[in-house]
Parts: structure tokens; C-alpha cells; sequence
């Protein structure tokens, strides 16, 4: 295997998936952060550098960070959250290669309700018995500590949801952790708006399981990317600068 040329696709997406987050209006001040794991020092991973813009990430701009939380290669720091976080998720899903968190506004709406997503659309599938709830909150997470009970929370789940906080997603490729973030959202979006409105009909739990395989797979959540990444692409060329 190529690992220079594994580092340089996942660094490509990551730039893309931050790209993508910013169209989608997921920052807020500088919270957020999407790691991809390096194909060779696998206790780093690379991350968005703290304070910059979502919108103006490069492939460039990326910082890889250690398991001690030093920045080794790019420039500038590292938000203490992200590796509190992410480190310890890193660390206890060998499986993961990326993880992405932002407070995007429908996830940290339905964070606050302390519940897990129901299966009341296609979309909201993904998540059927694939997601937990870290049902505690103790302030801004700068420990490991605290990262490590997230990651215990998060379990073999694909997503957790953090309440008073927002929505945190994982996957074997930064297409997959970053598609199920934009998806997840979305589906937070659509409980919100149904629930305000009526008491959604839930699909039953033999359809949903169906579904979650048709739509929930890893496959899927990479799948599901492709297009994101082709247009951002093609209209924001720096990015893979
Ligand atoms: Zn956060």
C-alpha cells in the first residue's frame, strides 16, 4: 500500500468535508473539528488548525497532532478540545479513521432533548441502533479524561449524540464520518420540525433494521459524500491546495 498516497486522499477529503461543513453552516466561532487518523503513525491524526474558518481550509492548512497533543507537522495550535476528544476516540476504535463534531444548530437543538433519535424517515435509519447518547455534560471537554467517557458512550455506535452540545459521528474514511455528520444533522432537523408539528408515526422495528442496512453501511456513508465532494470541488479548487 501507498500510505503517501492514502495520507494525501483522506488529507484531501478532510480539507473537502470542511469545505462542506462551512456551505452547511455548521460552524460556530471556533468549535468544530473533523481527524483523520495517518495511514502510518497511527496514534496521529490530522485536524482543521484552531481559529481558521471552515470555508478556508486547505490540504495545506492541516496540522497533524500526536498522542501527547503536540502539533508535529503544520504551524499553528490545535483546539485542546479536538484532542481531547479525538485522541481518546482514535484510541479506542481502532476501526475509526475519522470522527467529525461540530455544534451545528438541529444537532445541538436535539442534543438538549437528552434522547436518541427515533426511526421516523428513510434518512433517520442510519441511526437505528447505531447511535448513543453521552447523557452527562461538565462544560467545555479539555481532558482526556472526559474524552475517553465519550468515546465509552460511543461504544461500536457510528454516532453519539453529547447533550447540551451537539452531535459527534465516526468512520472507517473521512467520507463516511463526514456524510454521516450532514446526515445526522438533517435527520435532527426533521424529528424537530415533526414533532413540533404532530407525534410522528415511527416504522417498525423489522423495517427499520431493513432500511438501516440498505442505508447505514459503510458503503453508504461513503457513497453518500461523493457528490458533496464533486461539487466542492469543482467550485473551490484551492481547497486541495
Ligand atoms: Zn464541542
Amino acid at each position: 500500500m501507498d500510505l503517501e498516497a492514502v495520507r494525501l486522499h483522506r488529507k484531501q477529503r478532510l480539507a473537502a468535508a470542511f469545505r462542506i461543513f462551512a456551505r452547511a453552516g455548521f460552524d460556530e466561532g471556533v468549535a468544530g473539528h473533523i481527524t483523520a487518523r495517518d495511514p502510518e503513525r497511527l496514534d496521529h491524526f490530522w485536524v482543521n488548525p484552531f481559529a481558521m474558518h471552515f470555508s478556508q481550509i486547505r490540504v495545506s492548512d492541516l496540522i497533524l497532532v500526536n498522542d501527547k497533543g503536540d502539533v508535529v507537522e503544520g504551524d499553528r495550535g490545535v483546539n485542546t478540545a479536538a484532542f481531547a476528544i479525538h485522541s481518546q476516540l482514535h484510541a479506542a476504535r481502532p476501526d475509526v479513521v475519522a470522527a467529525a463534531h461540530t455544534h451545528s444548530v438541529h444537532g445541538k437543538a436535539w442534543s438538549t432533548l437528552g434522547r436518541l433519535l427515533d426511526p421516523i424517515t428513510q434518512d433517520s435509519c442510519v441511526f437505528y441502533n447505531d447511535h448513543s447518547l453521552f447523557d452527562d455534560y461538565t462544560g467545555v471537554v479539555l481532558k482526556t479524561d472526559e474524552g475517553k467517557r465519550i468515546a465509552a458512550a460511543l461504544g461500536e455506535h457510528k454516532a453519539v449524540i453529547l447533550r447540551n452540545h451537539g452531535l459527534l459521528t465516526v468512520g472507517h474514511s473521512v467520507e463516511e464520518a463526514a456524510y454521516w455528520f450532514v446526515t445526522m444533522d438533517s435527520t435532527c432537523h426533521a424529528q424537530l420540525l415533526a414533532e413540533a408539528a404532530g407525534k410522528p408515526v415511527l416504522i417498525d422495528s423489522e423495517m427499520a433494521e431493513l432500511t438501516a442496512s440498505q442505508v447505514g453501511s459503510h458503503a453508504a456513508g461513503e457513497i453518500g459524500f461523493s457528490p458533496l465532494y464533486d461539487v466542492v470541488v469543482r467550485e473551490e479548487p484551492d481547497l486541495l491546495l
